[in-house]
């Protein structure tokens, strides 16, 4: 079994509230610098630079999760990933045909563009990523699960757009696969709060909007090899395979 550092929450230029400094070569760089194995890619409730982030992070040997930071219709942000290039692109569908139809003000939001290989704009995203999709948290993590995704409840302890924040609880049935928390607070906190959450996997990533946050709060994951399946065995707690936090 080998230690993997990994940053699963990371969004690049697309997300309005992205630095324009975010582009996938400037994120894979930084990834590469700070010893990141595995990187995660959640824009706001848009999958599109998944991809490209995906190739050029290959050549340094970097494993990618593509997927989105989903606001759900409660306005609590989840993690989703999934394995293949298919599934993502069948997620964006889901994605846009549940986001709310409010057109971005860039000069007030940020820009939202998706840009190639060559740095050039390829699409100007017209809906306003940040607003919430009309879909529950629970049809969200169906949606996922059906697509074979793995669905991580984001920053679970933060004041804002999570699911202490919005619906006052962690709610003990969610089929979550693990559980984000921010670099505010510790596992011990969050158990001693709420209990029953004892049993979930949980993550901490940097949530980074600029290149300087990236893998300043990382996950461990301990894999025999680098591979979506053994991330999520390694969720899952399952033959040997283990996630653990740096102060755990
Ligand atoms: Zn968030
Ligand atoms: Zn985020």
């Amino acid at each position: 079994m080998q230690p993997f550092r990994a940053d699963l929450h990371i969004h690049t230029l697309l997300s309005p509230c992205g630095d324009l400094e975010m582009s996938p070569a400037n994120i894979v760089k930084a990834a590469a610098q700070r010893n990141i194995q595995i990187l995660g890619i959640a824009d706001h409730n848009s999958t599109k630079h998944g991809p490209l982030v995906q190739k050029l992070a290959q050549k340094e040997g970097i494993f990618t999760l593509c997927g989105a930071e989903v606001t759900t219709k409660e306005e609590a942000h989840c993690l989703t990933f999934f394995e293949t290039l298919e599934s993502l692109a069948q997620f964006q569908q889901y994605l846009d045909e549940h986001l709310a139809k409010i057109k971005n003000d860039p000069k007030y939001f940020g820009c939202q563009v998706v840009i190639d290989e060559q740095e050039m704009i390829v699409e100007e995203v017209e809906h306003l990523l940040i607003s919430a999709i009309n879909q529950s948290l629970d049809q969200v993590e169906k949606k996922v699960h059906e697509l074979n995704g793995l669905f991580i409840p984001a920053h679970i302890d933060r004041p804002k757009y999570s699911l202490t924040s919005q619906l006052g609880f962690v709610p003990p049935d969610i089929k979550a696969d693990a559980l984000e928390i921010s670099k505010h607070t510790t596992r011990d906190e969050i158990v001693k709060k709420f209990p029953y959450l004892d049993p979930f996997t949980f993550i901490r990533s940097s949530d980074a909007h600029f290149p300087h946050d990236i893998g300043q709060t990382t996950t461990i994951f301990e894999l025999e090899e680098l591979t979506f399946d053994e991330i999520r065995m390694a969720l899952k707690k399952e033959k040997g395979r283990r996630v653990f936090l740096n102060d755990e």
